[in-house]
């Protein structure tokens, strides 16, 4: 079994001659949560695009758990287990909570017509969406139409959708933005909870749960990797002070 989950060798993304990744080497080992942080403009966005082959590399290749991914179409990526959450909402708001899980569920497994038809899986349907919303803490709200949730709570719904997919690798873009003390705190738990079995890489500026949560930390800038290891070894790095200073 490959030791990295994600790795990219060399990987380049140019738009229209700028290069806004540069010959990045990423490297995210299994089971740990790996966060991707830099100044505005670094390249975080642009790296997520180019992992789950939202964007195609202009130079180098990504693997996900050793296989080679870089031709690889999006929705197949996701249906090899790597998964991303969005920043901008993936909700439907006027689907209860209860429901948006239960979209998503079935998107795991399956749309056949046959299977939907019996009796039992709709049972085991109901019984999973129970069990995500226990997972993460939104039993309370399932009734309730997901436009209607605090803003904390429609992103912790939106991280639930993608863990109905149950992906090996979850890709999060700013769980916390826009958020409170309160919701961060309670998704940070969430996001601990979820990595328990998983492999999780992030983006978020909000650096002290980028020190709270994650394993490793890789720092970007002008697209190249500025520094990498725990958030004790790149927050005393002069050069990652320097970038944070001047940004
Ligand atoms: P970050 O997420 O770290 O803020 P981005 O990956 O969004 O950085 O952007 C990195 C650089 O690439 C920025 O200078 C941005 O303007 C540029 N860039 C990103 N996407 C495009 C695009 N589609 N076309 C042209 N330039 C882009």
């Amino acid at each position: 079994m490959a030791d990295y989950v994600i790795e990219t060798r060399n990987m380049s993304r140019a738009f229209k001659g700028f290069l806004a990744v540069n010959d990045v080497d990423l490297k995210v080992r299994r089971g740990t949560i790996h966060a991707l942080i830099g100044p505005n403009g670094a390249g975080k966005t642009t790296c997520f695009n180019l992992i789950t082959k939202f964007l195609q590399p202009t130079a180098g290749s990504v693997l996900l758990e050793g296989r080679d991914i870089t031709r690889t179409p999006p929705a197949r990526v996701a249906r090899l287990g790597m998964v991303r959450s969005f920043q901008i909402s993936a909700i439907f708001p006027h689907l209860s909570v209860a429901q948006n899980l239960r979209v998503a569920l079935q998107r795991k497994l399956g749309t056949s017509f046959h299977f939907w038809r019996s009796a039992r899986s709709l049972a085991v349907l109901d019984d999973e969406v129970a069990a995500l919303l226990d997972r993460v803490g939104l039993s309370a709200f399932a009734a309730i139409p997901a436009g209607e949730l605090a803003y904390g709570r429609k992103r912790v719904l939106e991280i639930a959708t993608t863990l109905a997919l149950d992906p090996k690798v979850l890709l999060l873009d700013e769980p916390m933005a826009g958020m409170g003390a309160e919701d961060i705190s309670r998704t940070a738990a969430l996001i601990r909870k979820v990595a328990a079995d998983r492999t999780v890489l992030m983006v978020e500026h909000n650096l002290s749960v980028v020190a709270d949560l994650s394993d490793r930390i890789t720092v970007l800038q002008r697209g190249r990797i500025l520094a990498e290891g725990t958030y004790d070894q790149i927050s005393t790095d002069p050069a990652v002070i320097e970038a944070y200073m001047g940004s």
